[in-house]
């Protein structure tokens, strides 16, 4: 026994450590997908094969063998659209999609300003901001834009006459991620019966997520911005800009004082 733990060597734990992060990021793109069920598949077949060759089958083993090596290229078209977006997902360094302070704060500045200038013309917006926790899968069914965030280019995103002003947008860094993105949206009963599908969707993403939602609203022209699952209104200008710049000034500083900030602000 001894002598077997001898024989490991540090790169075989570093192998051991690669694989399980590989393993286990394959699980965590395929999870809950039809990809999942596939594997299933795969998994009978590999178990078909173990019994055929255990029992020495030699016409079953030939017949999965020769059907293994279409399986293989299978899987590969099948599952292209997953191993794109993995092997797109590795080349995505949160190195290089981090943004300097000034900029993040100058986003957030547009943000406010947008809010005020649909607010004024009664134009209903939902403006989610990524934190932490991936806004991906709401990403991907709107309409990808991955364009740098400006007041402008909000306002003519709300415009009623746009193509893409229905459904909320996402706000990642300084960059808008998507438009027209369909939310998930609360039925329980602690929301305010006031609130209609907007507001509910905006509250609901903040309490599923750490993301925050602005939200205005084109009955009113009120300002909201929903944390936590909670919805902070009527908000003017010097107060969104005030809460929004504490938030995200606080969260670099550290994970739980922005948690605690947080708790701040619904304390407010
Ligand atoms: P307002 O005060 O602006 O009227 P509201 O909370 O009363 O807001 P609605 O009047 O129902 O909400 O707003 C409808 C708009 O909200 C839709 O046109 C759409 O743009 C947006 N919306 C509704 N549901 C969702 C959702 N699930 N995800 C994203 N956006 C949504
Ligand atoms: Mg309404």
């Amino acid at each position: 026994m001894l002598d077997l733990l001898r024989q490991i060597r540090w790169q075989d734990v570093l192998d051991i450590i690669l694989v399980s992060i590989i393993l286990y990021r394959m699980i965590l793109i395929v999870k809950g997908t039809i990809a999942a069920r596939m594997l299933a598949g795969v998994a009978v077949l590999l178990f078909a094969l173990f019994i055929a060759k255990y029992m020495q089958l030699y016409t079953m083993d030939w017949l999965i063998q020769s059907f293994w090596t279409q399986v293989v290229i299978a899987v590969i078209v099948i599952f292209q659209p997953e191993i794109r977006k993995a092997l797109a997902q590795m080349g995505e360094s949160s190195f290089l999609q981090s943004f300097t302070s000034a900029e993040e704060l100058k986003s957030l500045d547009e943000i406010v300003k947008t809010a005020v200038a649909l607010a004024n013309r009664k134009i209903g917006a939902l403006m989610v901001i990524e934190r932490e926790v991936s806004l991906r899968e709401y990403v991907e069914i709107g309409t990808q834009l991955d364009a740098k965030v400006s007041k402008d280019l909000l306002l003519s995103i709300f415009h009623p006459s746009s193509p893409i002003h229905d459904g909320a947008i996402v706000i990642k860094g300084n960059r808008i991620s998507a438009a027209g993105c369909f939310l998930p949206i609360r039925l329980g009963t602690a929301v305010s019966k006031a609130y209609g599908t907007r507001h509910r969707a905006g509250i609901a993403i903040t309490e599923e997520t750490d993301a925050v939602a602005v939200i205005v609203s084109e009955e009113t022209g009120t300002i909201s911005l929903s944390i936590d699952g909670r919805i902070n209104t009527p908000l003017d200008m010097g107060k969104l800009r005030d809460m929004l710049t504490k938030l995200f000034t606080e969260q670099k500083k550290s994970k739980s004082a922005s948690r605690k900030s947080r708790q701040q602000l619904k304390a407010d």
